[in-house]
C-alpha cells in the first residue's frame, strides 16, 4: 500500500512519486503520496502531477480512499504505470483545512469540558466547518462562551504532536485506549494527535504544527436538528 506522506508531514507540498497504478485511465495509485484523501470530515486535496519525462500536467481533481488504497482521480489520461511524477499540492486549500481540522479539535474539546456533550460528527469546509454532538438542553450563552475558549487555547500557542503506536500499545495506555476501543479492528497502527497539555485524539486527518497558527475562530450557528442532536458552525479569522 502507498506510504501516506501527510501523516508524519502536513507541510510537505511538493514531492516525488512513482504511478503505480491507473484504473479507467484517470485514476491514479502513486508508490506515495501527501495528497489527503477525502475521509474523517476532512476533505479531499488537489493540485497537479506534472510527468518528467516530458513536462505533462494532469490536475488532480479528487483523492480518496478506496478499498484501502488512496486514488488520485486526474482530469485527462495518459499517465502509465511506471511514470515518475512531480507533485503539488494545492496548500491554500490544504492549510485552510488543517487550520480547520486543529481548531475543530479543539472547539470539540471544549464542547465535551464545558457540557459533557458527546461529539457525534464533524464537516470540515472551505466557507464553514461544522461539529455535531449530542446535548440533551443546549444553554446559547454557554454554547457561545466557547469561542473565546477557543481563541484562548490559539493564542497559547500550543504545540500539536503525533506518535503511532500499535493497538496492543494503546490498550496498555489508559489515556489512548478509549480512543481505540472505538477504531475499526483493521486499524492496526493508531496515529495520536495530542494537543500539548490540553487534548489527545485518534485522528488520521492534517494539523497544524501550533495553535497559534489556527488565529481565531467565530462561532456563526448554533442549530437544534431535533431531540439531542445539536450543530455548531465556526468560521475562521486571522489575527495579527
Ligand atoms: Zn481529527
Amino acid at each position: 500500500m502507498a506510504e501516506a506522506l501527510y501523516l508524519k508531514d502536513c507541510y510537505l507540498k511538493e514531492f516525488e512519486a512513482t504511478v503505480s497504478k491507473v484504473s479507467n485511465g484517470k485514476f491514479i495509485v502513486l508508490d506515495k503520496t501527501a495528497f489527503y484523501p477525502k475521509s474523517g470530515g476532512q476533505p479531499h486535496d488537489t493540485g497537479k502531477m506534472m510527468r518528467e519525462s516530458d513536462g505533462k500536467e494532469f490536475k488532480v481533481v479528487f483523492c480518496g480512499k478506496f478499498s484501502g488504497e488512496i486514488s488520485h482521480e486526474v482530469d485527462q489520461e495518459g499517465l502509465q504505470a511506471g511514470d515518475k511524477v512531480k507533485c503539488t499540492i494545492d496548500w491554500d486549500r490544504r492549510y485552510l483545512f488543517m487550520r480547520y481540522h486543529t481548531a475543530s479539535h479543539v472547539l470539540a474539546a471544549i464542547i465535551e469540558q464545558e457540557t459533557g456533550a458527546l461529539i457525534t460528527g464533524n464537516q470540515i469546509g472551505e466557507e464553514k466547518t461544522r461539529i455535531d454532538f449530542s446535548l440533551e438542553e443546549m444553554d446559547r450563552d454557554k454554547m457561545m462562551g466557547t469561542e473565546a475558549k477557543v481563541n484562548a487555547i490559539a493564542d497559547k500557542g500550543l504545540p500539536v504532536k503525533f506518535s503511532f503506536l500499535s493497538r496492543e500499545e494503546a490498550e496498555k495506555n489508559p489515556k489512548i485506549t478509549k480512543l481505540a476501543m472505538g477504531l475499526p479492528p483493521a486499524v492496526k497502527v493508531i496515529r495520536v494527535v495530542e494537543i500539548e497539555g490540553f487534548d489527545i485524539n485518534a485522528c488520521g486527518g492534517t494539523h497544524l504544527a501550533n495553535t497559534k497558527e489556527i488565529g481565531h475562530i467565530k462561532i456563526v450557528e448554533l442549530v437544534n436538528k431535533g431531540k439531542n442532536n445539536r450543530r455548531i458552525y465556526f468560521t475562521l479569522q486571522i489575527v495579527n
